[in-house]
């Protein structure tokens, strides 16, 4: 008999390939033939350099990036940007949008007010709870960068189309969506995503970055909270998170050469996530949080009839191996996130449970 492994849910950190896990298991005590792990290894060695310019070549490949992008594997997570984006960007006299669609982007507003700069909340969701993602917004023309989050992994709600900035750049939060459907990165100036979501463990935050932002960096900011630092040193100005970028590469190398690339993995999320909107839309025991149109295809967010039965949903779906269906704390409630690496038998076994679940309690 394997390991158990159970199906699971989480948010971030999150579920991987169960194959990434074995690979990393198989080479675990010999790297490549080094005689060591990978956590053994310099980040000066070949061993790594291999590993760090294969996973900046399959995200390249994987996100049809000119080279005008700089793939950077950063520290402190995607709060880290929340204060590194205005602070390189904003110098005096400009100012910049900022859509917020809930608690990260909220996070986002507030560390560019606490560095004083300029920033206009151009539209906000806050009014219902952020279940939905705001329409017909006006931005600011001249304006250095919109930010948005590009999935409100803890409200459940997901952009479908970025809006039309005209020739302002896009700055997007994608810890919780990247990789998971293709998307036009050439309206971006800057995206990125802490790994643990949806691309490997914690520990690490990709950060793609185009020239023409990289040129607003300003010398008068500490050296490693300044994106120059790192471009110009390929994310190894100092020890990068060795272990973590590791695992992502190989989360590339699957997603590349396992799933087949973005749209595969954007038809196979979509039926996912279809399959268990479906189910919550059909039943009158189940009640989806988001609005229809606003809905994410990676955080699925339910409530049930009382806050009772609710706890109860957790802790039997729990007792049934299906494990981290319980709602971020902020908001409450049922979340079911089904990241790239869930399978689709996870998200049936789940509409499965939640079946038998009704038929007792409904
Ligand atoms: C989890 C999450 C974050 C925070 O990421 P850290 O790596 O823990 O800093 C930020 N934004 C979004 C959308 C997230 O889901």
């Amino acid at each position: 008999m394997g390991p158990k492994r159970i199906f699971n849910f989480n948010a971030g950190p999150a579920a991987l390939p169960q194959t990434v896990l074995e690979e990393i298991q198989r080479e675990f005590l010999d790297f490549k033939g080094s005689g060591m792990s990978i956590t053994e290894v310099s980040h000066r060695s070949k061993w790594f350099d291999d590993v760090i310019n294969d996973a900046v070549a399959r995200t390249k490949r994987l996100l049809n990036l000119d080279d005008r992008y700089q793939v950077l594997f950063l520290q402190g997570g995607a709060s880290m940007q929340f204060c590194m984006i205005p602070m390189n960007f904003l110098a005096e006299g400009r100012t910049a949008d900022y859509v917020n669609t809930g608690t990260w982007a909220t996070k986002a507003i507030k560390e560019a007010k606490i560095l004083g700069k300029k920033i206009q909340v151009v539209a906000s969701s806050e009014d219902r709870n952020f279940a939905y993602i705001p329409k017909d917004i006006a931005f600011t023309p001249d304006a250095t960068y919109v930010h948005l989050t590009s999935n409100n992994t803890i409200k459940g709600t997901q952009w479908a189309q970025f809006p039309d900035t005209g020739n302002v750049p896009l700055i997007a939060d994608m810890s919780s969506d990247i990789f998971s459907r293709p998307f036009d990165a050439g309206r971006f100036g800057l995206f990125y995503a802490g790994a643990q979501k949806n691309m490997g463990p914690a520990g690490v935050c990709l950060v793609v970055v185009r020239d023409d932002l990289l040129a607003l960096t300003p010398d008068n900011i500490p050296t490693m909270l300044k994106y120059t630092t790192h471009s110009e040193k390929n994310s190894m100005f100092n020890t990068p998170p060795c272990f973590a970028i590791y695992t992502a590469q190989l989360v590339l190398k699957w997603l590349e050469e396992t799933v087949g690339g973005l749209d595969k993995m954007a038809q196979l999320n979509r039926q996912k996530a279809d399959l268990l909107y479906n189910h919550i839309d059909g039943s009158g025991f189940y009640r989806g949080t988001a609005d229809k149109d606003s809905r994410s295809l990676m955080n699925v967010t339910f409530r049930l009839p009382d806050e009772a039965l609710e706890k109860k949903f957790v802790a039997e779906a729990s007792a049934a191996e299906l494990g981290g269906l319980k709602g971020h704390r902020s908001v409450g409630g049922c979340r079911a996130s089904i990241y790239n690496p869930t399978p689709l038998r996870a998200v049936e076994a789940l509409v499965d449970f939640m079946k038998t679940f009704e038929s007792r309690n409904g």
